[in-house]
């Protein structure tokens, strides 16, 4: 069993210091009692912190509706982050919350967030083939043409000597469609279009594997259930 002190800190709660002083005014029970010290060895299930149980104590899993304007590195050197968006105290906890791939400043949608290695590593490795859909405005009309192109195989993104695995089109609207892509390329969607001519005006990701926004609104989040992944 984990040490309190470690136990709260790990979660983002405050340093060891802190947790000392929550215990201190008997802020911390475990098991239905007041903790004393903040070396005890506690198990996460049964410690209440002003009378709430922990949050996540095995790993967060977080679904965001990423706004436009917000990017997901983790220094504002350009611009809003999408942790600010969170609470603060995710981004104290050990391993600190980071994003399964990204999502682009001017691209909006679902991003999961999480503190847990091996789903980052599930959903984003190259032989995760994990389905990602994204709603997409371009700037002329769209060429039916562009379903079997992009279905091919064959699309090359400029620099690149890897084409494109094959990708699924629907074409919703003269300038809208809906491209289902089962890789994640650095900005893969406008330069896919671009490779064809296109400029992608609007992107919105709408779906990442079995997740989807369903009502969040922009800027809104929610702790999803963890999946069977350590
Ligand atoms: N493709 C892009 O071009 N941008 C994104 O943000 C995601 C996929």
């Amino acid at each position: 069993m984990p040490r309190l002190d470690q136990l709260l800190s790990s979660l983002g709660y405050g340093s060891r210091k802190e947790v000392a002083d929550f215990v201190k005014k008997g802020r911390v029970l475990w098991r239905g009692e007041v903790v004393k010290r903040p070396d005890q060895k506690v198990e996460a299930s049964d410690v209440r912190l002003d009378d709430e149980p922990l949050e996540a104590p095995d790993g967060l899993l977080v679904m965001l509706n990423k706004p436009l304007g917000h990017v997901c590195t983790h220094s504002d050197g350009e611009g809003t982050t999408v942790y600010e968006l969170l609470p603060p105290r995710w981004m104290a906890r050990k391993p600190a919350i980071t994003s399964i791939g990204r999502l682009d400043k001017d691209t909006s949608g679902l991003l999961l967030i999480t503190d847990l290695g091996p789903l980052v590593h599930r959903y984003t490795s190259p032989k995760a083939e994990v389905e990602k859909i994204y709603e997409v405005t371009v700037d002329r009309e769209l060429d039916p043409a562009l379903i079997t192109t992009f279905a091919s195989g064959s699309v090359l993104l400029r620099g690149e000597d890897k084409p494109c695995l094959p990708a699924q089109l629907e074409i919703t609207g003269p300038l809208t469609a809906r491209l289902t892509l089962m890789e994640g390329r650095y900005h893969q969607v406008r330069r896919m279009f671009a490779s064809q001519g296109w400029h992608v005006e609007k992107l919105h990701r709408s779906r990442f594997g079995d997740y989807r926004l369903g009502d969040l609104a922009p800027g809104e989040w929610r702790v999803l259930e963890l999946p069977d992944v350590k």
